[in-house]
């Protein structure tokens, strides 16, 4: 008799712990349902890279003098510029001009020295190809216009994701005093301190301390 009681205890111990765990399981659940989502459908939403984001860069044939200095600045020696010596004009004749973005490391340095400013970095980041010899872009594609983000209708663009209030897409617009979607990390942040969890704490103070040694 009293083995099937010690049993029944037992059971009722074991059944009383996997509810407990059930109910903080679907209490971390429940809580994140309350949260906006902070990742990004893709290819169905897209972040809307920054200004100075580089990405792709965009080369005009025409305003190009052939005087390789983005070779010289590349850190690589990169961009491959094809030119010969037309000897009545005495001048340089470009024929092709080719960046090989399989092997770009997105610096920028080409674009910052170009004399003409036939260079620039386009804010496209989708290069992803198949074939690694497919990413040296000639001339031709290298002049193709950059896509945006903002501008096709089949993406919805998102930027800073849970900082700005639905709908608005530019942070320099926003009103320091407009209520926001979510929270920022320095909230977060300060919140976890005002908890009273001893642990949460500890972890706000350990991430503060390390931003600061950064700082
Ligand atoms: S620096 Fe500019 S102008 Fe000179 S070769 Fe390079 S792309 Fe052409
Ligand atoms: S971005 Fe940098 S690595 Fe790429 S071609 Fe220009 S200078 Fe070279």
């Amino acid at each position: 008799m009293l083995g099937f009681l010690e049993k029944v205890a037992d059971y009722t111990k074991e059944a009383v712990s996997a509810a407990k765990y059930l109910v903080e399981g679907l209490s971390v659940t429940f809580d994140h349902m309350r949260r906006r989502p902070v990742t990004v459908q893709y290819p169905y939403e897209k972040l809307i890279p920054s200004e100075r984001y580089r990405g792709r860069i965009h080369y005009e044939f025409d305003k190009c003098i052939a005087c390789e200095v983005c070779v010289r600045v590349c850190p690589i020696n990169l961009p491959v510029v094809d030119w010969v010596m037309n000897k009545e004009t005495k001048k340089k004749e470009l024929r092709n001009y080719s960046i090989d973005f399989g092997a770009c490391i997105f610096c920028g340095n080409c674009v910052e020295y170009c004399p003409t400013n036939c260079l620039s970095m386009t804010e496209e980041y989708e290069l992803a190809a198949f074939d690694r010899h497919s990413l040296n872009y000639d001339n031709v594609a290298l002049g193709r216009l950059p896509t945006s983000v903002t501008s096709d209708p089949s993406v919805r663009p998102l930027r800073e994701l849970a900082y700005l209030p639905e709908g608005i897409m530019d942070p320099h617009e926003v009103p320091a005093n407009q209520k926001r979607a979510g929270r920022l990390p320095s909230e977060i942040l300060k919140d976890l301190q005002n908890e009273d969890s001893q642990e949460n704490k500890n972890k706000a103070d350990k991430v503060i301390n390390k931003l600061n040694s950064t700082n």
